[in-house]
């Protein structure tokens, strides 16, 4: 007798309700008092989950996607006024852009080989519970991206989100709860706890049914995930250098990269962070930058004062994390204009406000003398993170030769930094670029464990 879909559903219905899954407080899908319970419901969901068919997996993904679309507005203002940071449009941007381009099932592919004796197959299986440590810089971009992918690979997810976003998540993951619950599925499939801390989280780095924890942030998580003892992916800090050669379409390099660099006023890791521009077409950079492009030329008095209020102490202002080129200014006293988008200035490499990851609209240009001398200065500014650069050049042994020096996860060529986000650009979006640990953008395949099944001297039909 055949399958019919109502009975795949009667099925998981009945594994559900056997499992007693322990039900968070009304309104409050996946939210619990401690972080134990937390893993503890998601452990129960993944057994579920486990049991489903791609099909019905894919179902609520579907059904998440048609959520996000319908919150972006919402999840938009609330991750701005909680946090302080970005802005609604381009979060709201965000969002479309998880619900349209996070990859699904179809992600989970598999590896076939066959021949005399027999077929041997790679599949890609769930892990189980995945630990999540998202930021507040893209916070519900992150907790929906993530669980997009680590559900489609069979997988449930528990968070610790950051405590300054944790409204924000929240709501994310109630959402997340309830596409599963209205698409068949089980509650829980993503969780978290009420307030989410230090000691949460080492809760959960350190429970014995967590197999692998996905760390999105500085590099004090990553580090802290990756000495855990436990498998990570480390999606850490970036300070992308956009380069410009003499061969370059410099006004189309000015808007990509202001566009990029304002980009949610700058939270996004790839975005551009500073510019190496080689001497012959800085001032043509800088010209076209004021002129067509709403940026405003800071002075060497502005720009000291700049530091003394961004970077106080010597330590980044978090007041000043995601806030627009305007608030900055005011801060600084001056009164721009309203359509001030990002502030400019000429400066050397090491100057404070281009060596460090600022993550708001201030845009340092550090002048070369040559390619080569761009390239090592670009690479120097990058830091060692390995997570994201961009070009703008028409040379393609230039690209060439500055991709294989600074090795980065991203390179956009000739484009905003947005592109590599599928922005504008092609391929699929993720918010958590595992720059630190090497699998690149991650995706649902990203969250599965490769598995042999072999079968010995049948099946092979050739
Ligand atoms: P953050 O490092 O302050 O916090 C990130 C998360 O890690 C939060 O949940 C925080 O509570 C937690 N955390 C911090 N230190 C920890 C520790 N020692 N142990 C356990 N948990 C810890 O970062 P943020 O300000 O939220 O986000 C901005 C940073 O994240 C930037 O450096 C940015 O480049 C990076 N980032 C990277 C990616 C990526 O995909 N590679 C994406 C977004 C942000």
């Amino acid at each position: 007798m055949p399958i019919s879909e109502n009975m795949v559903q009667e099925i998981v219905q009945e594994v559900m309700a056997k499992m007693q899954i322990a039900d968070a407080p009304a309104g409050k899908h996946g939210v619990f008092k401690d972080m134990n319970d937390a893993i503890e419901a998601a452990k129960k969901a993944q057994l579920v989950v486990k049991t489903m068919s791609m099909d019905q997996r894919e179902k609520i993904i579907t059904c998440i996607r048609k959520k996000i679309k319908e919150n972006a507005e919402v999840l938009a203002r609330m991750g701005v006024e909680e946090t302080g940071m970005g802005n609604v449009g381009d979060k709201i941007l965000k969002h479309h852009l998880v619900a349209d381009k996070t990859p699904g099932t179809e992600d989970i592919t598999t590896t076939a080989w066959s021949g005399d004796r027999g077929l041997t197959l790679i599949e890609m299986g769930p892990f189980g519970v995945i630990g999540a440590i998202t930021p507040c810089t893209n916070p519900s971009e992150t907790v929906l991206c993530n669980t997009m992918g680590m559900l489609a690979g069979g997988n449930t997810v528990v968070f610790n989100p950051h405590p300054a976003a944790v409204k924000t998540s929240i709501y994310a993951i109630n959402l997340l709860n309830e596409a599963s619950l209205e698409s068949g599925g089980p509650d829980n499939i993503a969780v978290t706890v009420e307030k989410p801390t230090l000691e949460t989280s080492n809760i959960m780095m350190k429970h014995k049914d967590i197999h692998l924890i996905a760390a999105t942030g500085g590099p004090g998580v990553v580090t802290a995930v990756l000495s855990s003892g436990k498998r990570g992916i480390g999606a850490g800090a970036g300070n992308p250098p956009a380069l410009v050669d003499d061969t370059a379409d410099i006004r189309k390099a000015a808007q990509d990269i202001v566009n990029g660099c304002t980009f949610d006023n700058n939270l996004p890791c790839i975005a551009e962070k500073e510019v190496v521009a080689v001497s012959s077409v800085v001032d043509e950079l800088m010209h076209y930058m004021l002129t067509e492009n709403d940026c405003y030329l800071a002075s060497k008095e502005e720009q000291d004062k700049l530091v003394e209020t961004v970077l106080a102490g010597g330590k980044l202002n978090r007041k000043c994390v995601g806030r627009d080129a305007k608030t900055l200014l005011s801060m600084i006293g001056v009164q721009a204009p309203a359509n001030t988008r990002c502030i400019i200035f000429e400066g050397p490499k090491e100057h404070p406000l281009i060596t460090t990851e600022l993550m708001m609209p201030i845009l340092g240009i550090v002048r070369a003398k040559d390619f080569d001398d761009a390239v090592e200065q670009a690479v120097w500014l990058e830091h060692g993170n390995r997570h994201s650069a961009h070009i703008h050049s028409k040379n393609i042994d230039n690209i060439t030769k500055y991709a294989k020096a600074i090795d980065t996860a991203i390179l956009v060529k000739n484009g905003p930094s947005y592109s590599a986000l599928g922005f504008g650009g092609e391929g699929f979006c993720t918010f958590t670029i595992a720059s630190r640990t090497g699998e690149g953008l991650t995706s649902a395949s990203t969250f599965t464990k490769r598995r042999r099944c072999v079968m010995t001297d049948s099946l092979c039909i050739r």
